[in-house]
């Protein structure tokens, strides 16, 4: 069967490539077309518009940015969502507010499409290494008729519920990460201006108990200031966005979520929204360090 793929930024690319070394067949779709040349090279058909995917598959996942490039795609001019044939499976794997994703899950079923969320945890390495986890929300049976592609795009997959709980369980997963991200550059921030080397704070820090596992893979990043993208900054601020949006729908407080939010904010504003989001930290170095 035909897979469509749409969105092949970091993520996506790195998706796809696995599927097609799998031996699937792809049906490709990125905005910026250059961008899907290689899948192409290697025998991918690429489609000129989201809506061309559709005419070709019965099976379409997307990987795309934010809820809007997801609404675009799905369902404006060049949508895919009105031509799939009848009873096609959507599997979204961006990461999107679970408000938004139920809507969206609404919107297959009126069309007589089936719809899952599938947001992953891990970055570009898993995502390339086929090693990501896919968190799921929706029918049991669709889960099913794609546990074989996952299994080439990841290492496990929970299905947390029906459709939005996949989503929930990536935005409480992606506000801790990105809170770590931002309470460890302020950790250096106070340590080195006691006159602990980063060195010193990043072998101690990282190797205790206080610090996400995660942050281990941000340290050359730091030392080394090289804040080529993984997980996009401006993605990090975007969740954490998501994440106040759906906290204010739920009425539910959450204080540091937003002062966080704000230190990416002022990250972005600062031009670092493409860097990795470990560049949160050059938030606070003084400009040519
Ligand atoms: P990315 O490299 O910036 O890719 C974003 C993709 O969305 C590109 O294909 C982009 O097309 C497309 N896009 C954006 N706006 C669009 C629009 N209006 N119409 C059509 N296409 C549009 O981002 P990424 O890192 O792969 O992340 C993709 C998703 O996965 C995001 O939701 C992110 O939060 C999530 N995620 C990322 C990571 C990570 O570590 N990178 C990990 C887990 C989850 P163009 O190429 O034309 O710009």
């Amino acid at each position: 069967m035909k897979v469509g793929f749409i969105g092949l930024g970091i993520m996506g690319s790195r998706m796809a490539a696995n599927l097609q070394k799998a031996g699937h067949d792809l049906v490709v779709y990125n905005r910026t077309q250059s961008k899907a040349d290689e899948l192409v090279e290697q025998g991918a058909t690429r489609a000129e518009s989201p809506e061309e995917v559709a005419q070709q598959c019965r099976l379409v996942i997307t990987m795309l940015s934010t809820p809007e490039a997801v609404e675009e795609v799905a369902l404006g001019t060049d949508g895919f969502l009105k031509s799939l044939p009848g009873n096609s499976l959507w599997v979204n794997c961006s990461t999107v507010n679970p408000s938004f994703t139920i809507k969206m899950a609404h919107h297959a079923k009126k069309m007589g499409q089936r719809y899952l969320d599938a947001p992953v945890s891990g970055s570009l390495v898993p995502a390339e290494k086929g090693e990501l986890i896919f968190l799921i929300g929706g029918d049991a049976a669709d889960v099913e008729q794609v546990q074989e592609l996952l299994d080439v795009m990841g290492k496990e997959t929970v299905h947390v519920g029906d459709h939005g709980q996949g989503a929930s369980m990536k935005i409480v997963n992606n506000m801790m990460l990105a809170q770590a991200m931002a309470s460890f550059a302020e950790a250096l921030k106070l340590g080195t201006a006691l006159g602990i080397s980063e060195e010193k704070l990043c072998e101690t820090l990282l190797g205790g108990p206080a610090a996400a596992p995660f942050l281990n893979l941000k340290q050359t990043k730091i030392l080394k200031r090289d804040f080529s993208p993984q997980f996009p900054l401006e993605w990090a601020h975007k969740d954490l966005h998501l994440a106040g949006v759906t906290a204010y729908e739920q009425n539910v407080a959450l204080p540091s979520l937003h002062a966080t939010k704000e230190l990416y904010a002022q990250a972005k504003e600062k031009g670092f929204g493409e860097e990795d989001l470990s560049a949160v930290y050059r938030v606070f170095l003084s400009e040519g360090k």
